[in-house]
């Protein structure tokens, strides 16, 4: 065990559920919960704003040495700041969505974002999720889960969501962009989104929020 308790990796496909069940693994465990798909959106966010094309390799790099991500806990989880200006809501509109498996492929990009995400959790006591905790950020992690849950329910989770924000994407464009963004993700050379041997999956389609938790929590008592 680290210093300030386990390495616990949560990873899976987009809308899977991670963040929700993360936040609250976290607060049971009194761990830290790093969201790191906010740190890869926070720098799409940055590369849109700065209308660097996504296919600006040679920029991109450079602007993401340049970048300052944070978090702050908060009531609802935590916020997100970019070079100090909170974008906790706008990293979740859909230009940032759709755009961030492109700048998440970038090397550089994943680089600089690992080795943040390792410094944050050399001590353990902390949840982190993405895509590539398990297999490359964290592949000690004693505790690795990977998420999953079919595409239809997961673009209706995503739709429920959307409702109660006031956005009203239809059902089948939602399943669309998260096909793609998982074909993405999962077919990038570096760090795809990909299962760790040592994981263990939980197919949550047809389970509540709270089995998940429990599900979890099974797993980090054990190694506690
Ligand atoms: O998890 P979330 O949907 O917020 O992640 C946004 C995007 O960031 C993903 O579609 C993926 O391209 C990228 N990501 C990643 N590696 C991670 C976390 C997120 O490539 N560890």
């Amino acid at each position: 065990m680290h210093k300030n308790g386990l390495q616990v990796a949560i990873d899976g496909p987009a809308s899977a559920g991670k963040s929700t069940v993360s936040k609250l693994v976290a607060n049971k465990f009194n761990y830290i919960y790093c969201d790191t798909g906010a740190m890869y959106r926070a720098i799409t966010l940055k590369v849109l704003n700065n209308q660097i094309a996504l296919d600006d390799i040679e920029k991109i790099s450079e602007l993401v040495l340049d970048t300052n991500i944070t978090f702050e806990p908060s009531e609802n989880g935590q916020k997100v700041f970019l070079d100090g200006k909170e974008v906790t809501e706008r990293i979740r509109q859909s230009d940032v969505t759709n755009s961030a498996s492109a700048v998440a492929a970038i090397s550089s990009v994943r680089k600089q974002l690992t080795e943040s995400q390792e410094l944050l959790a050399a001590n353990g006591g902390i949840v982190m999720d993405g895509r590539d905790i398990g297999s490359t950020v964290l592949p000690d992690a004693e505790v690795k889960i990977f998420l999953i849950a079919s595409v239809t329910e997961r673009a209706e989770r995503r739709y429920k969501e959307n409702l109660k924000k006031g956005i009203n994407t239809p059902l089948d464009v939602l399943k669309q962009e998260i096909e793609a963004r998982d074909y993405k993700d999962s077919h990038r050379q570096i760090s795809p989104l990909v299962k760790a041997e040592d994981a263990i999956e939980i197919d949550t389609t047809s389970l509540g929020i709270e089995e998940v938790v429990n599900k979890i929590s099974k797993e980090i008592e054990k190694q506690l």
